[in-house]
Formats: structure tokens, C-alpha cells, sequence
């Protein structure tokens, strides 16, 4: 048995696939029909320091079964979500002895991550939990969990196994290790292909563990030289890696073979792709890629930022990771394709593409023009065509491809070009009598042998022939041209031109023979738009690519639709516009490609007023520039349906399917974590009544575009919607009430759909008083203050109410008391005088006693008002009542009847009687002198009579009345008796 040294590798430093062809075949997976873009064809995308990596070393990679990505580097442990890199060099935290780490091993069953170190580091992470495990003083190279659920570690001094409650067990030389130095550990379980096996990889080639012995079992079929790599295939080939070369394990087999061919380069790591074959990272080449029938390498020059490799990574999404000693490197096959001087592009300003009637796809350069090898769908590449020195410098405006296997090229300096085979066959330029050398646009009329020309000096139809051009007819100005430089020339369905100049548009109407008559288009009233870069009709209407945005019009409605930065569109700058054939449109620019759906398209068509929904492409989607340039086509649709497009770093490539397929589904979201004012907490806690802001942390971890994965976020209690969160990682919310709330978030893909949702409950606690027995017993006390103050209220009411009545009662007693008085004599009034009268009739018929009444009427008071005035009457009045009240009995009864009358009720009188009283009253009255007012006379009439049997008081009133009204007939101062 021989090993090839890697040292004598020279020879084998350069493959051709027809070496591989003679080869033996390869212990590999890969199926015959699998093709595979080259590895220089994957997006490339690399992280070092600057990007937020602690160190540029990245010495091991893994995922575990959320989507992290766990890298182990010189600077601690490193945690990966696609956004952003989150490391743990804090030792305190980690428990490790040194930050540094050198390996990480993720056990699917437990969902720990173990990471080793040096120092004799072992570190379980699980649930924010680090658990150390200490063993001995020296590096900790490995760690993996065998078939038993059982952790060994690899160290510079033996390997440990460290199953649990249990002291770890040390096994060296004397266990059957062929050294102390112990490097990698690989585990396989039992299957038909292998036995369960622990193998461990030494500076001394490999050894398996024996469980009846236990001990190690050196594998003599491997050379005793540094094993660097272990791993299995899908084919269930185990492949081990070290200074010599490879070795594999077929299944079943007992025996490790060498590989059929030595390796270009020590091996550092091994990896299989997706499609089954074999990656290997190397020291100072890179990564290869061993296929069956190929072989190919990324290096530095192909975008790697340093060749020696420490780990090759694929991830669940069939994403391959390279940890190098220069950073992280991503390799992904990206929605874009790019094709650089890399691929066999000559010049990488790219102007045109187009593609031939084979199908293959031409490319023209500022310096030069290239052509697709072959029409392969996966493995394509290019070669520039030098059969001419006119054409390898060539610097290309537009391509187009006419009958017969014919390119046209229209170039910068050289004119218009006919190649046939690659070889210019014919050329029109200023020497053959063209107006311009600067050929923008070559549109061959279909099923004729006429080329359309547009030059910076208006527009040429030129018959093409095998090996000669000749000039039909030349368009300018004085045709009536909008200009006479053409940037674009697009053909609707009716045969019209569309002919673009940088500040105008000229229609040629259509006339027979291929003849038209050009009328300029006046843009100003729908369109802001001037320059339009290029056209194509698609779907009964003209599109253009313009200055501002997008720009068509209906062959049928002749109306003009206008999509630009005021519609939605991230920027006006478009150069070209394609449909894919389920009718996307697809608008390339200086920033970028715009892709926008049919359905959004059509519902945009209908309705101006809405914002446009729109896909924007990058660098990031694999495209080498997002600048795109504008040549005539700036883009093409192939013979497969995919786009190719322009740009100032290479042509780019896109399939549209794979971009329906790609967006339509995102992973969903994890919540990373919850930081509230006292910082991060644990999602199971609460949050307490005082914290003001609370911030939820989440990401989709999704590795392929994870910049442009869009987020929604919803917290049930407070949002009554989703709300959008663009490409936001993290949602705060101030003031909350207390209460429980659900933060829920989802992610997309731009036009895709929505992930599911990721949740979490969380509670804010209530201040006391804003819980509920706080209320109840608060309830309470209030009940029970206002039930006292109540008490105490009705209780002083009673009181008062008390007092009032006692009041009320006086007053009205006294208010009685009034109602019965005249208020200007103090004598009794009508009212009481005709109750005492009433009780008097009554005694005098119960008793039968006399009762006599009298009325007093002043005579001619009216005049006494005259002379003295109302008040002087008054006076008089009083004076009267009190002289009468002075001259009757105290049992008579005196009272003031109305106005100036007065009436009298004499009990137990006889009529006689009563008038010697009344007499003597007159008399009086007759005398009295007032004060004040001396000189007034006055004199009353006096009706007077007695209560005879039958009569009622009113009766005994009304013969008082007649008499007192006699009296007055008779002359007044007198009385008279009835
Ligand atoms: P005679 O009775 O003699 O026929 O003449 P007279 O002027 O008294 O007639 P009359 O009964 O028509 O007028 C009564 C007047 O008494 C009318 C009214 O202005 C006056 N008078 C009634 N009550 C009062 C009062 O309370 N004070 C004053 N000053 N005058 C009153
Ligand atoms: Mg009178
Ligand atoms: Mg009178």
C-alpha cells in the first residue's frame, strides 16, 4: 500500500474533465442526470470583523434544529441568525476557561450545543443555560455524541467519555490509541451499511472504539498520518481525510481504499453537496468540488477571502458554509446568475444580450463580445470570439439575430457588423456612406432579409445578404423625426415603429411596402417621462423603459399609462422592460431589477390610484452589480423562459419560476428575546406594573435574502391588526396596562406569502391599586363612609327638620293669627268677624240672648282721602278703629268690614242697648280731632239691627246693610235702627 504525500501533488495540480473521464469511477452519490451550476456560480457572500465576527478564524460551523447557525472561533463562541452575529466571549457567562472555542458539535436528541475549547473546555449550551465540564489542562479539540447517547471529547492528551453522573474516563496509548494526539471524533450509528461505530482521528491516522475491551482499535487500512475530517455520505461512503489524502469506506466493507486520486492539496475539511459530490476544503487552494465527471475549485480569485479552509457546513436549506481563516463564506445557489471575465466573459461592462437562433446567448462588451458554449441550462459558460482583432476589442451597443444563423452587432466606432459563424462577413460604417458609426438599435423585420438601423443619425432600413449591407431607405428629421439620434425601435402588431430618441418619441405610421410615415408623439400631458431607454409590445399595448418610470399605451384605447416614483417604484431610473411568460413585468434599472406580478400589474392597470407591489433585486439575490446598463436589448427572455440582463459588472441571469417558487414561502419566525426596562427577561416572566417600555426581538432565520424577509408583528390585547414592520428585527411598546398579551409575528418574502406565526403569552403585572381586591376593599371602605355620612346627614335633617316645624308651626300660628287681624287697624277682619258673628248667632239661639250688629260707615271718606291723601286716610282710619274699640264692651266685637266700614257685634244686647253704645260713638267720632290733620270733620252712619228668630248671620247682615244705607239717604251722621 502507497500514499501519496502531499508534497508530490504537483503533477496533479491541474484536472481536465477528460482525466476524470479516464478515472475510475468515484465513491460518490451524485445520479448521472444531476448537473449543477459551477461552485463560481453560487452567490458568494463572506463575513468577516467587520461585519460583526468576533475573529476571522472560524474554526467550526453547525445548526441547530431552530435555524441558528453556531460557530466556534479564536474569540468565543458566536451565534448566527442571518441579520446579525451574537457572541459569547464572556467566560463568566459561557464557563469556559478561555473564550476562545475550537469546535462545536450540536446532539440533535438532547438540542445541546456543545462547544470544546482550550484548557480543557467542555460547554453544554441549551436554553440559555452554559454547563461546564472540565477535563484535564489541554485543548479540547472535539466533542460528538456516539450511538449510546454518550459525549467524547477529543483532546491533545487522549479522548474523555463523559457520560453523565459519571467521573469522566480517560483513554490514551495504553487504551490502543496510536497517540495521545486526538483531533476528530465521528460517530455512526448502526446501520445496514456500517456497524455502530466511535471513530477517532489521531496524528496517527484513525482508531474506532471497542465496547467489549474498552478500549481503541487502531485502523490499519489508513495511513498513520494527521486526520483532519471525517464524514459520511448519502451514499453511506464513509470518507476520512488526512495529510496522505482521502480514504472511504464502502458500505459493507470492512477495509478503508484510498481515493482513486491523490488530492491537489492537504485536506481540511470534507462536505457533500446537495446533488452528491464531495467538497473539500483545503489549506492553501480553497474549496473543491468532486463530482463524478467534474471537478472545480473557489478560490481567492473567484471571490473567496482566504484559501485556507477550517470547516465546510451544509445547512438544512442545502446552503453550504466554509468557516476560513479570513472570515465566513456563504454559498448558495442565488435566484441571479452571474456571469463575469470569470466565466469566459470578454469585458465586463456588459451593453447587450440577446440570444441566436441555436438559442445560446450572446453577450457584447465594452471590450469585446462573448458567446455561450453550449445551450445547458445549469453548466454555462462563454467564449469570447477573437477570430477578428476588430471584433476582440469591439466595443458593443446592440445584438440582434436575423435568418441563416446571422448576428448582427451595431457597435460604438465600427458601425453596423455581419457575422456569420463568429466571423464579420460584412460591415456598414461611415466609409461605406453611413451617416454614423454609433449603432444603438439592429431590428431584422421578420420573414424579409431588412434590417431596422438606428444610429445616432436617424433611422436606416438596410437589406442584408450574405456578406453585404445596402441601404433601402434613411428616416431623420426632415421626415418629420421627433430627432434624428435613436435609442430604441420597438414594432407593435400593426407594423408601427416606436422610435426613441433621449428627449422625444416619433410614431412611424405604417405604410405599404415597408414604408412609414414618422409623426412625433407629444409626451408632455401624460407623462413626465422624456427619455426612453427602450420598448417592447407585449399583451395589445407598447411598454417603455424611461427616465421616469414606466410608460405604455393601448393599441386599442390609444390611452397612455404612467408608472413611476409616485405609483410606489423605489426609483424612476429604468433602462429596460420584459415579460416573463406568465406575463410578470420585469423593469431593470441603475438600482436594480423590479419585478412586479401580473395580478399586481393588472390591479395597478385598473386603478393608477393604488401603490404599485414590487420586487427589488440586488446583490444580495446573487445579481455581480444591481447596475444595469442600456443597450439594445439590455435584456432578453432565452429559450428556457429565463431573463438575462445587462449589467456594468456582468451579465446577469435569472430563472422567473424559481423566484414564484422561492418567495412563496419563508420559515417562521423565532422571538429571540423580550427586554423590558430592567433588560432581557425570560419569556415566562412577568413584566412588572412599573416597566415603561417593553421591546420583542424576533427573526426569520432564513439565510437566502434575509435583508429583504418582511416582518408583521401583532400584540393581541393591544394591535387590533397586523401591523408592518418593513425589515425591522425588533417592535417596542410603551405604556401597557396591566393584562395579558400575546406578541405574535410573522415574516415573508416580498410578494410571498406569510410564515406562520410565531407567539409568545406574556402578563404585565397590575399596581396594587390596580387590582382587583384593591378595588373590592376600596369598594368597601367608600360604601361605608357614605353609608355613615348619610347616617349622619339624615340624622342632623331630622333635626332640623324638627327645628323647621316647630318654626313653621309658630309662623303659621302667627300667620293665623294675621289672617284674622287687619294689618292697618290691628282690629278684627271680615273673616274673623264673620266667625265670631256665626259663633254669636249660635249662642244666641242656643241661649236665647239678644244679639245686635251694627255697620259704621265713614261719610264721604273719599273726600278725606282727596284732601289729606291716601296716608292722611289711613291715619283717620286708625283713629276711628281705636276710638271704637276704646267705646264698646270688651265682649263686643269690633271689626273693620272693608275699607272705611266698620261692623260691630253686640251679644246679649238688645237693639236699644246697642244704640245708646253706637250713639255715644257717633258722638265721639263726631269730636274727633286728629293729629296733624285738625281740621278734617268726621262723621259716621250707623246701621244697626237685632237678630230675630229665622235669621240667618248673611240676613242679620244685609238688614244691618239696608239700615246703614238709609241712614246715609237720610243725610248720614245718624243711625238708624231696622
Ligand atoms: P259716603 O259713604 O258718605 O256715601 O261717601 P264716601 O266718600 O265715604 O263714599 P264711598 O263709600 O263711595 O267711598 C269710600 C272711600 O273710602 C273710597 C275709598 O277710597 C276710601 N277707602 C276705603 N278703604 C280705605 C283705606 O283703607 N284707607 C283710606 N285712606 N281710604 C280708604
Ligand atoms: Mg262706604
Ligand atoms: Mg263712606
Amino acid at each position: 500500500m502507497h500514499f501519496w504525500r502531499y508534497g508530490l501533488l504537483g503533477t496533479f495540480a491541474i484536472f481536465s474533465t477528460i482525466a476524470l473521464a479516464a478515472a475510475e469511477s468515484l465513491p460518490l452519490n451524485q445520479s448521472p442526470e444531476t448537473s449543477s451550476i459551477p461552485l463560481n456560480q453560487y452567490a458568494l457572500r463572506s463575513w468577516n470583523t467587520r461585519d460583526g465576527l468576533p475573529h476571522n478564524s472560524i474554526n467550526r460551523i453547525t445548526q441547530s434544529h431552530e435555524g441558528y447557525l453556531w460557530l466556534a472561533t479564536w474569540e468565543g463562541p458566536v451565534r448566527y441568525n442571518g441579520r446579525s452575529f451574537r457572541i459569547y466571549d464572556d467566560t463568566t457567562v459561557t464557563k469556559m476557561r478561555e473564550a476562545g472555542a475550537l469546535s462545536v458539535d450540536y446532539d440533535e436528541s438532547s438540542q445541546e450545543i456543545v462547544f470544546s475549547g482550550p484548557r480543557g473546555s467542555v460547554v453544554t449550551y441549551r436554553n440559555n443555560n452554559w454547563t461546564p465540564e472540565i477535563i484535564g489542562e489541554n485543548f479540547v479539540f472535539d466533542t460528538v455524541v456516539d450511538y449510546n447517547e454518550v459525549r467524547w471529547a477529543a483532546t491533545a492528551k487522549g479522548v474523555y467519555r463523559l457520560k453523565e453522573g459519571e467521573e469522566p474516563v480517560h483513554y490514551t496509548e495504553r487504551n490502543g490509541l496510536p497517540t495521545d494526539f486526538t483531533f476528530r471524533l465521528f460517530a455512526v450509528s448502526q446501520s445496514e451499511s456500517h456497524d455502530a461505530r466511535l471513530y477517532v482521528g489521531t496524528r496517527r491516522g484513525v482508531a474506532y472504539y471497542d465496547e467489549k475491551t474498552d478500549s481503541f482499535i487502531a485502523i490499519k487500512s489508513i495511513s498513520q498520518a494527521q486526520v483532519r475530517a471525517l464524514t459520511i455520505l448519502s451514499n453511506d461512503t464513509i470518507v476520512v481525510a488526512n495529510d496522505d489524502g482521502l480514504f472511504y469506506l464502502p458500505p459493507q466493507a470492512s477495509d478503508f481504499i484510498p481515493w482513486p486520486y491523490a488530492m491537489k492539496d492537504r485536506v481540511t475539511a470534507l462536505s457533500e453537496t446537495s446533488e452528491g459530490c464531495l467538497l473539500i476544503g483545503t489549506f492553501t487552494r480553497g474549496v473543491g468540488r468532486l463530482c463524478q465527471h467534474s471537478e472545480d475549485w473557489l478560490s481567492i480569485e473567484n471571490g473567496l477571502p482566504n484559501s485556507h479552509v477550517l470547516d465546510i457546513y451544509r445547512d438544512n436549506d442545502g446552503t453550504i458554509w466554509i468557516g476560513t481563516h479570513g472570515g465566513l463564506v456563504q454559498l448558495r445557489q442565488a435566484l441571479f446568475r452571474s456571469f463575469t471575465p470569470h466565466h469566459g466573459l470578454k469585458g465586463a461592462y456588459v451593453r447587450s444580450v440577446n440570444t441566436d437562433s441555436m438559442g445560446r446567448v450572446w453577450v457584447g462588451t465594452n471590450d469585446g463580445i462573448s458567446r455561450q458554449t453550449t445551450t445547458s441550462n445549469d453548466w454555462i459558460a462563454f467564449e469570447a470570439l477573437k477570430s477578428d482583432p476588430k471584433l476582440s476589442a469591439l466595443s458593443v451597443l446592440s445584438l440582434a439575430h436575423g435568418k441563416d444563423d446571422i448576428v448582427y452587432v451595431g457597435s460604438y466606432t465600427e458601425g453596423l457588423l455581419q457575422l456569420i459563424d463568429g466571423k464579420i462577413t460584412a460591415q456598414l460604417s461611415r466609409e461605406q456612406g453611413f451617416a454614423s458609426n454609433e449603432i444603438r438599435v439592429v431590428l431584422p423585420l421578420e420573414q424579409t432579409d431588412l434590417l431596422l438601423v438606428g444610429t445616432a443619425r436617424g433611422l436606416y432600413l438596410v437589406r442584408t445578404k450574405s456578406g453585404a449591407f445596402e441601404v433601402v431607405r434613411h428616416y431623420t428629421t426632415a421626415d418629420g423625426m421627433a430627432a434624428d439620434f435613436v435609442s430604441s425601435v420597438t414594432m407593435d402588431s400593426e407594423g408601427a415603429l416606436w422610435v426613441s430618441s433621449t428627449l422625444s418619441l416619433t410614431y412611424f405610421k405604417p405604410l405599404e411596402d415597408h414604408n412609414w410615415q414618422p409623426e412625433p408623439v407629444e409626451l408632455a400631458s401624460f407623462t413626465g417621462a422624456s427619455n426612453i431607454f427602450s420598448g417592447t409590445f407585449h399583451n395589445g399595448r407598447i411598454w417603455f423603459a424611461t427616465d421616469h418610470g414606466m410608460l405604455t399605451r393601448s393599441l386599442k384605447t390609444n390611452d397612455w399609462q404612467w408608472l413611476s416614483r409616485r405609483d410606489g417604484l423605489p426609483f424612476d431610473k429604468t433602462f429596460t422592460i420584459n415579460f416573463d411568460a406568465a406575463d410578470n413585468l420585469w423593469l431593470g434599472g441603475a438600482r436594480g431589477i423590479l419585478r412586479v406580478a401580473k395580478a399586481d400589474l393588472e390591479r395597478w392597470m385598473i386603478d393608477n390610484r393604488l401603490t404599485i407591489q414590487y420586487q427589488l433585486f440586488t446583490e444580495v439575490d446573487g445579481m455581480v452589480s444591481r447596475q444595469l446598463t442600456t443597450g439594445g436589448p439590455a435584456s432578453v427572455v432565452d429559450k428556457n423562459g429565463h431573463l438575462w440582463f445587462a449589467s456594468a459588472l456582468g451579465a446577469v441571469k435569472v430563472d422567473p419560476e424559481a423566484v414564484d417558487k422561492y418567495s412563496r414561502s419563508s420559515p417562521a419566525p423565532v422571538i429571540e428575546s423580550i427586554i423590558t426596562d430592567e433588560g432581557e427577561i425570560d419569556v415566562e416572566r412577568r413584566i412588572s406594573a412599573d416597566n415603561t417600555r417593553t421591546e420583542f426581538r424576533y427573526v426569520a432565520l432564513g439565510y437566502h435574502m434575509p435583508e429583504a424577509l418582511q416582518y408583521q408583528v401583532r400584540l393581541v390585547g393591544y394591535d387590533s391588526h397586523w401591523i408592518d414592520r418593513g425589515n425591522q428585527l425588533e417592535t417596542a411598546y410603551t405604556a401597557l396596562a396591566p393584562g395579558e398579551y400575546t406578541f405574535m409575528v410573522r415574516s415573508r418574502y416580498p410578494g410571498g406569502e406569510w410564515s406562520p406565526v410565531t407567539a409568545v403569552t406574556l402578563n404585565k403585572s397590575a399596581y396594587f391599586y390596580q387590582k382587583p381586591w384593591f378595588w373590592f376593599i376600596f369598594s368597601l371602605v367608600v360604601i361605608l363612609l357614605v353609608s355613615l355620612a348619610i347616617h349622619l346627614r339624615i340624622r342632623s335633617l331630622q333635626h332640623t327638620k324638627r327645628r323647621l316645624q316647630g318654626l313653621v308651626q309658630k309662623k303659621t300660628q302667627e300667620l293665623e293669627a294675621m289672617a284674622l287681624q287687619d294689618t292697618l287697624t290691628g282690629l278684627a277682619n271680615r273673616r274673623s268677624f264673620d266667625q265670631q258673628l256665626d259663633h254669636e248667632v249660635q249662642n244666641s239661639r242656643r241661649y236665647n240672648t239678644p244679639l245686635s250688629v251694627a255697620l259704621i260707615d265713614i261719610d264721604y271718606f273719599k273726600q278725606i282721602n282727596d284732601t289729606y291723601l291716601h296716608t292722611g286716610g289711613d291715619v283717620v282710619l286708625k283713629q276711628v278703629a281705636e276710638l271704637l274699640q276704646q267705646l264698646v264692651r270688651e265682649v263686643d266685637g269690633v271689626a273693620r268690614w272693608g275699607g272705611e266700614e266698620f261692623a260691630i257685634i253686640f251679644p246679649q244686647t238688645m237693639l236699644a242697648d246697642a244704640v245708646l253704645v253706637l250713639e255715644r260713638i257717633r258722638v265721639a267720632i263726631e269730636n274727633l280731632r286728629v293729629e296733624n290733620f285738625e281740621e278734617a270733620r268726621i262723621t259716621v252712619s250707623i246701621g244697626v239691627t237685632e237678630l230675630t228668630k229665622e235669621e240667618s248671620s248673611a240676613e242679620l247682615l244685609k238688614n244691618a246693610d239696608r239700615a246703614l244705607y238709609t241712614a246715609k239717604e237720610q243725610g248720614r251722621n245718624r243711625i238708624v235702627t231696622v
